[in-house]
């Protein structure tokens, strides 16, 4: 059994493996809030007539591990103001403030704000709110990604689950597909690319590693340009796939069964 439990009433991150292994991150007391969480149970794991588990299951929670542990690690909106630059300075100033910020929701809530060399708020043309992570490695990552030098940042999901999330913490999945701290989705392939690891170093906390064998490129978007990333990925209501927008988006829906096929 493998399991990962964050005790909301305890500041105290637990992981537990197998019961002989135990690996414990604590949290300073101002976190009560859910940062990522992992729950495997052997009961509900499903075994096929040889008495072993597809290959399948087990691909997708090794995406669900990465994926959980990027967020607890501080790929996530509630850990974005406790970053540091390469000094140790602090990138949002303290103590902490609350300010009324507007969130990707359309409302205005009371939070505390990360620094604007941290998250910036921008607006589509249509007034949708997103936010972007503007620190200089996550910027040129990005950057370098798409083949367009004039990006402010990666921008983040702005469909989060939680009223709670002001800002969105996943990557968002129109632009960064397959990556690993994208919306979780049911894509085959998964990339643990070089943006994830990008915002870790640029939280001030670690030097990653970016020639790991674990680190790929996400092919998604890679040298697809600014129109790509800055213009809408289908014309005239859907049905034209302009030119940047070929081998990556279509106009003709998968159609399925009732059967699913
Ligand atoms: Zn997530």
């Amino acid at each position: 059994m493998i399991d990962l439990l964050l005790v909301r009433s305890n500041p105290l991150i637990r992981i537990m493996l197998c019961f002989d292994q135990f690996l414990m991150i604590l949290i300073i007391p101002l976190f009560i809030c859910e940062i990522g969480t992992l729950s495997f149970c052997l009961e509900n794991i499903q075994v096929n007539f040889e008495g072993k588990v597809p290959e399948s299951q087990i691909i997708q929670a090794k995406h669900m591990i990465v994926h959980e542990l990027g967020h607890i690690l501080g790929i996530h909106v509630e850990l974005f103001k406790f970053f540091r630059d390469s000094f140790g300075n602090p990138l949002t100033q303290r103590p902490f403030n609350l300010t009324m910020a507007e969130c990707v929701d359309g409302e205005r809530r009371p939070v505390i704000m990360p620094s604007c060399s941290t998250l910036r708020l921008h607006k589509e043309i249509t007034g949708l709110a997103y936010y972007e992570v503007v620190t200089p490695t996550v910027r040129q990552v990005v950057r370098n990604h798409f083949d367009c030098q004039v990006l402010r940042g990666a921008r983040l999901e702005n469909q989060p689950k939680s009223k709670m999330n002001c800002f969105g913490t996943n990557w968002d999945q129109r632009l960064f597909l397959m990556e690993a701290m994208s919306s979780p989705a049911l894509a085959t392939d998964f990339y643990l690319s070089p943006l994830s690891l990008a915002l870790l170093e640029d939280s001030g906390w670690y030097h990653v590693n970016y020639t790991s064998h674990h680190v790929k490129t996400n092919p998604f978007g890679h040298g697809a340009g600014c129109d790509f990333v800055v213009k809408p990925c289908l014309l005239e209501r859907g049905l034209t796939v302009p030119r940047y927008s070929k081998n990556y988006f279509c106009n003709d829906p998968l159609k399925f069964t009732s059967l699913g096929k």
